[in-house]
């Protein structure tokens, strides 16, 4: 028997790893959300892995679905991650072909929605981060301890 690991998390003192399964098993996820009820094909990671600088959540679009309304933010911008599939984003009346690799950054006011017009699951990322609030990144960031690289056999 093939052991599915899905949906748990493993917490160490200093990470946190989560599976999400297999890209074609996201479709089984699904939110309540207050106003909109049952979504299918989301799943927030915030919660699931105790994130406190950014919401990712991770998303399946069916061929023909799409979002039935607009949305904006208050404080967050958001990065869309298309990972499979072919679709469209509609941002202010514009609208963008998104495929596999599109990365789409969208800055709180505007005012979006997005479909699967394609034959394919669209299977996609939305990472929300605080705009503006990024004060050092890349190597900036990093620091590199004096420890030699060595794997355990
Ligand atoms: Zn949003």
């Amino acid at each position: 028997m093939n052991a599915i690991i899905r949906n748990t998390a493993k917490t160490g003192t200093n990470y946190t790893q989560f599976e999400s399964g297999s890209l074609k098993s996201w479709i089984e996820n699904s939110v309540e959300i207050p106003g909109l009820g049952k979504v299918a094909g989301k799943l927030f990671l915030k919660e699931q892995m105790n994130l406190n600088s950014c919401e990712i959540s991770i998303n399946a679009l069916p061929p023909g679905e799409g979002m039935p309304f607009h949305h904006t933010h208050k404080q967050n911008e958001e990065i869309y991650l298309f990972l499979n599939g072919t679709g469209q984003v509609q941002i202010d009346d514009e609208v963008l072909e998104v495929r596999e690799g599109s990365i789409v950054k969208i800055t709180p006011n505007g005012v979006r929605t997005w479909r699967n017009n394609g034959s394919e699951m669209l299977v996609y990322l939305v990472i929300q981060m605080k705009d503006n609030s990024l004060i050092q990144w890349g190597l900036e960031d990093a620091e590199v301890p004096e420890k030699e690289v060595v794997w355990p056999e």
